[in-house]
């Protein structure tokens, strides 16, 4: 198969990341037959010193004409004085907005090397846990009608959330399809019992529910559901939630791996077109090569089985990251007995292992 991937280096460890993405993916590439090509599409601190801009229309044109896009991260103190719309993060807001991502997926999974790592108690983590968060990305309250007006007590500001039944719907199939390939078992987290945008919501899944007879759905408060990622994550496959609660709880899941540098994100649109992403920043407290490189090498790794369908492929390389894990780390993972390694030396045994 021949796939044009556009990359998004960004700021700080993000060329060091993206790179090692790359490598794996050429690895890929030669072991499978496939033909990979890969296109640069500035974005960020690096963007605004270069064009005066965040997000160059010529970068969003290269997204726009590839397969796929993969992006490391961005920002860094040296902008983080400019106003709200020239700062690097409105790229991200930018990118997201021109590829009309509205689903965002964030597995949530306790890596066992690295289990000592999460906060939760040992006897809750023994029974390990491995989720996928499905987040609404571009409706619900922070897209919904706002303002600051006078009031009966003087000024108050407001905030709405508005979800439409196409919008909960189309989110619902995302997540059905996911579970689909997984353990059949979504969890839709609302707050029906106070809000009417989340009854709307439970309605929604339920409907879309009636043609996924194979996946069995449970509806759960979002209060609740906190609580019980805190109490008993093992219990959760995928989770299907509006803008706000997603935003929340997958920060609160991929807390309770306790390794950040190692989880992966995508966000998807209606056509194979997504954009992968490690879930941390562009660590700008980091020299370079030293950051770890997993979660972007698990986002190439997403990349290949929801744009491309390589289920294999994306195996291959997260069976390989498993293995490496055992004994090598970066120095964010780093403790006794383990090899330190660089981002190159880890992102090299990875490539060996494929
Ligand atoms: P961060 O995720 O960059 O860093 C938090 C901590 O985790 C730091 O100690 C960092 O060294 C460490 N860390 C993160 N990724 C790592 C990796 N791959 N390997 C080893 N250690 C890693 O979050 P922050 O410090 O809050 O933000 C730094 C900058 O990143 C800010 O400018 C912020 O706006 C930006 N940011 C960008 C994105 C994005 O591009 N999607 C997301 C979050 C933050």
């Amino acid at each position: 198969m021949n796939k044009k991937i556009a990359l998004i280096y960004g700021d700080g460890i993000g060329p060091d990341i993206v790179k090692a993405a790359v490598k794996v993916l050429e690895r890929i590439a030669e072991k499978y037959r496939h033909k990979f090509t890969f296109c640069d599409a500035p974005m960020g601190g690096n963007a605004i010193d270069e064009y005066g801009d965040p997000l160059p229309k010529k970068s969003v044109d290269v997204c726009l004409a590839s397969d796929s896009v993969l992006l490391g991260a961005v920002g860094g103190k040296k902008w983080d004085n400019l106003s709200g719309s020239k700062r690097p993060e409105a790229g991200l807001l930018g990118i997201r907005k021109a590829l009309k991502l509205y689903a965002n997926i964030r597995p949530a999974k306790l890596f066992p090397q690295v289990a000592d790592r999460s906060p939760l108690r040992k006897d809750i983590v023994e029974n390990g846990f491995d989720m996928v968060i499905v987040r609404e990305l571009t409706g619900g309250i922070y897209f919904g009608e706002r303002g600051i007006r006078q009031g009966k007590l003087g000024r108050e500001a407001y905030d709405t959330e508005c979800y439409s039944e196409i919008e909960i719907e189309r989110i619902a199939r995302v997540a059905f399809e996911i579970a689909r390939k997984r353990n059949k078992k979504i969890t839709s987290i609302d707050k029906a019992n106070v809000l009417e945008s989340s009854r709307l919501w439970r309605y929604a899944i339920h409907e879309v529910a009636q043609d996924y007879p194979d996946v069995t759905v449970n509806d759960m408060f979002v209060d609740n559901a906190a609580m019980q990622l805190v109490k008993d994550p093992s219990q959760f496959d995928v989770i299907v939630t509006s803008n706000m609660f997603g935003d929340i709880l997958s920060d609160l899941a991929s807390a309770l791996t306790g390794s950040i540098g190692l989880l992966p994100s995508a966000s998807l649109n209606d056509t194979t077109l997504g954009l992968y992403e490690p879930i941390h920043g562009s660590a700008p407290d980091l020299g370079e090569n030293v950051a770890n490189p997993i979660a972007t090498i698990l986002s190439a790794a997403m990349m290949l089985r929801y744009s491309f369908d390589m289920t294999e492929e994306a195996a291959d390389v997260e069976k390989a990251v498993d293995k490496v894990l055992c004994d090598n780390r970066t120095q964010d993972l780093w403790s006794e007995g383990k090899r330190l390694c660089s981002t190159s030396e880890i992102t090299d045994l990875i490539i060996k292992n494929i």
